[in-house]
């Protein structure tokens, strides 16, 4: 698209829309950029203060195929919330959308416009003692939410958003933008297609969701965690079962840091303390344990874990070598310290996998002997969600200045393959286990998707976006 083709589309959009719902082109940059991936330039970027500007931003689309991306709080980590570099694509951005529009606690659900921010969701909920409770390093909005589906740290205990999601309103890429809505909230209803699940997970690709019905969670009172240190790795998936077998629904959350993944931590954040008395060990699980039980029938929520524990040390064949208890805030701020510590420990070249919760142990012997092998450059800074099986597998090139540019990218293109293979062809896994498809991993959905899921999704994307207007995946 051309500068006057681009003028030409801004002064299109601004015949009809509020003036406040168009950003100027100076400050466009910050939308145009992704958090890790993603940096491309958008014909315009529109901020639509209403469910009816947007339709008509859409419409506007379609009768003059323009293409378009829909951004929420811009906190995806695969570079689909941006514009591609052809400059030829409009951003829609729904953070004024936003908005809790009705919260019923008998119902224990809340309806909610797409631009609101999952803290915003939380601090209305908490008024009536309930929750939304999947919990992440980042404060994204609903609509990002569903169309990424994310899981977050306490997927274990409360699910992802699919699991989470009782309703819908989604607005599609056809002449007069229509809109499809199922807001009842009905938790049993087998009268048909349940469609409101072709568009989580699905990167906004088949439509732009603008309203949902969440389901809400009674907010824990109290909690408690500690830092469980594994004899081995093998040991894992056994704790993981005892705790589970032990704690029930009290079990919140198990997720697993790398020696190096905390170290990294602790060099980027000069708040935190280590707690452990010698050296970080190689690995250290974050186990929370939380209700909202009162007292009289959960009594101490540290004697319970102890209790599960008890096993685990046993003198024939320990599974744990250490158990840390401590405050909760201080144990999380090294986990959520971790992202940040990584990125400045030098070039991250990041994984977000999943296998089979059994094989995590087996499937980072076998990458990190992968690496060691091939790749002696790059070290492992995983962590992860020891819970769902999901790890990201995180490799740092500490002195990436030591070797030309042009001889770096061969080496990045040769570990994803490898390690992507590994992965998917060796373990079962999957190369995406929360972030999603976008730029970023493309090739390696096209690489790995068996070809009667892409045949069918292009069936849909064909029925539900006829243009192919809508963002930048191919799936
Ligand atoms: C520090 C940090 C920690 C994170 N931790 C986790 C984690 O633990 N678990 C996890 O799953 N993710 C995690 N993420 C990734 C990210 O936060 C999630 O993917 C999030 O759900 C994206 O929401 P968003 O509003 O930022 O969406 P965006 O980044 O704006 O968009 C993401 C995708 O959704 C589409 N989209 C956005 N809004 C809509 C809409 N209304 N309708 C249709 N499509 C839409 C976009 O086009 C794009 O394809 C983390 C990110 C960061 C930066």
């Amino acid at each position: 698209m051309t500068i006057a083709q681009r003028r030409s589309v801004r002064a299109d959009l601004a015949a009809f829309l509020d003036p406040r719902s168009i950003v100027p082109a100076e400050d466009a940059a910050p939308y145009e950029r992704g958090y890790r991936y993603g940096a491309g330039r958008a014909a315009c970027v529109v901020r639509p203060g209403a469910i009816d500007e947007l339709r008509a931003v859409v419409d506007y689309c379609v009768r003059n195929d323009v293409r378009f991306v829909v951004q929420g709080a811009n906190t995806g980590l695969v570079g689909a919330s941006n514009p591609d570099d052809r400059g030829d694509q409009l951003l829609v951005n729904l953070d004024r959308l936003a908005g809790v529009e009705d919260i019923d606690p008998l119902d224990r659900s809340a309806v909610v416009l797409a631009g609101t921010r999952l803290s915003k969701v939380n601090e209305a909920a908490r008024v009536h003692g309930l929750c939304f409770p999947i919990d992440l390093g980042a404060d994204p909005t609903i609509g990002g939410m569903i169309a990424t589906n994310t899981g977050g740290s306490r997927m274990l205990r409360f699910g992802d958003v699919r699991d989470n999601l009782l309703g819908l309103e989604v607005v599609l890429a056809d002449t007069g933008a229509s809109a499809i809505s199922n807001l009842s909230g009905l938790r049993k209803d087998n009268s048909g297609l349940d469609w409101k699940h072709l568009f989580v997970g699905t990167g906004g690709t088949f439509g732009v969701v603008t309203r949902a019905r969440v389901k809400l969670h009674t907010l824990p009172t109290r909690t408690t965690s500690a830092l469980i240190v594994p004899q081995t790795q093998e040991d894992i998936p056994q704790i993981v079962f005892l705790l589970e077998a032990g704690l029930g629904d009290l079990l919140h959350a198990c997720e697993g840091m790398s020696r190096n993944a905390m170290r990294a931590a602790f060099r980027h954040n000069s708040s935190l303390r280590s707690p452990f008395a010698d050296d970080i060990p190689p690995y250290a699980l974050l186990v929370e344990v939380g209700t909202s039980l009162p007292e009289g029938i959960v009594a101490d929520l540290d004697a319970a874990l102890a209790d599960v524990l008890a096993p685990a040390f046993s003198d024939t064949a320990p599974l744990i070598k250490d158990v840390l208890v401590g405050r909760s805030e201080d144990f999380w701020a090294i986990r959520h310290s971790i992202s940040d510590g990584v990125a400045r420990s030098g070039l991250v070249i990041a994984f977000d996998i999943s296998v089979k919760r059994p094989e995590l142990p087996a499937f980072r012997a076998a990458a990190t002997r992968m690496i060691a092998r091939d790749f002696p450059m790059l070290d492992v800074y995983d962590f992860g969600h020891c819970g769902d099986g999901g790890d990201h597998f995180n490799l740092v090139w500490s002195d990436p200045e030591r070797t030309p540019e042009a001889e770096r990218r061969p080496v990045i293109d040769a570990v994803r393959r490898q390690l992507y293979d590994l992965v998917v062809r060796d373990f079962g896994g999957t190369f995406s286990a929360e972030h999603g498809v976008g730029p970023s991993n493309q090739e390696f959905y096209d690489r790995y998707t068996p070809e009667a899921q892409r045949m069918l999704s292009s069936l849909l994307k064909e029925g539900l976006d006829a243009h192919g207007l809508i963002g930048n995946i191919r799936l």
